[in-house]
């Protein structure tokens, strides 16, 4: 990746003592969007400070999935405040600053400079900030990571999507730009049939284990391919909201146990 190292900015989200944890993929659809939304209530029921920005510029989804659709930010001075979601995360999201259903067809250094934004809010004592990054490894997501320079990237892929080079591809990418990895989240991993309970793997099984410990990354865990994961997060109620959640915690304190 060119030009990264010669990219130094003095007031780092680490100086201020927030840290910024990027969630990235290979590719769309992999369930970065909700893992992301997920890990931020999991994160906040083991006792974190946790914000998110969804810096998906191309198909920005926090506000359905922490139900925060159509809130506008607002801003008392400078900065833009963000919206505090029903379960008490405070979020920003790329689609907050357009209309509802309008396309976003920004440039590249629009979406960073709008990106910059939402990152540079009023967090106040927010010490966990969430990433969810644009799939893919383009433009803009190098400018975010030259700019704020997270603690660490975690990695989302479904196990098709490691076999493809996909994931790879976004692991080779914060290398490259010195973030260090978290680990490896599988997701879609396994699929539970409602009716009879029968376990089958659409997408293959093991894989992203089995490439984590082949690229000697940690493996996080594994997000079962569940209705109940699609039908909750579209409801505005991420299923990490459960009391008997044994999904998202898991990761959650690896998480943490990595910081
Ligand atoms: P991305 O952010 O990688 O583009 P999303 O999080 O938006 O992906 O997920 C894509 C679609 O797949 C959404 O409709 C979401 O509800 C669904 N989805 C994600 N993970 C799961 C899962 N583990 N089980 C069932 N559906 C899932």
């Amino acid at each position: 990746v060119a030009g990264v190292d010669s990219v130094r900015v003095a007031l780092t989200a680490e100086k201020r003592g927030r840290k910024i944890i990027a969630i990235g993929s290979g590719k769309g659809g992999v369930g970065k969007s909700t893992l992301s939304a997920n890990l931020a209530v999991a994160l906040r029921k083991a006792g974190k400070k946790v914000g998110l920005v969804d810096a998906d510029i191309y198909g920005p989804s926090q506000a359905r999935l922490l139900g925060t659709e159509g809130i506008r930010p607002t801003a008392e001075g400078q900065k833009m405040d963000p919206v505090l979601s029903p379960h008490g995360i405070p979020m920003l999201s790329m689609a907050q600053l357009v209309k509802p259903g309008q396309a976003i067809a920004w440039r590249g250094p629009m979406a960073a400079n709008a990106l910059g934004q939402l990152i540079d809010a009023e967090w106040g004592d927010t010490e966990l900030l969430l990433l969810d990054l644009p799939p893919g490894t383009g433009d803009v997501q190098l400018t975010m990571v030259q700019k704020y320079k997270p603690v660490g990237a975690l990695i989302v892929s479904t196990p098709q999507d490691l076999a493809l080079m996909d994931a790879t591809r976004a692991i080779d990418f914060f290398n490259q730009a010195h973030v260090p990895i978290i680990g490896l989240v599988e997701n879609m991993a396994g699929y539970e049939c409602p009716h009879c309970g029968e376990v089958s793997d659409p997408f293959g099984q093991g894989g992203a284990q089995a490439a984590a410990m082949s690229m000697e990354l940690p493996f996080l865990g594994r997000v079962p391919l569940d209705i109940g994961i699609r039908t909750a997060s579209d409801a505005g109620t991420p299923p990490a909201l459960a009391d008997d959640d044994k999904t998202f915690a898991p990761i959650a304190q690896k998480l943490l146990d990595w910081l």
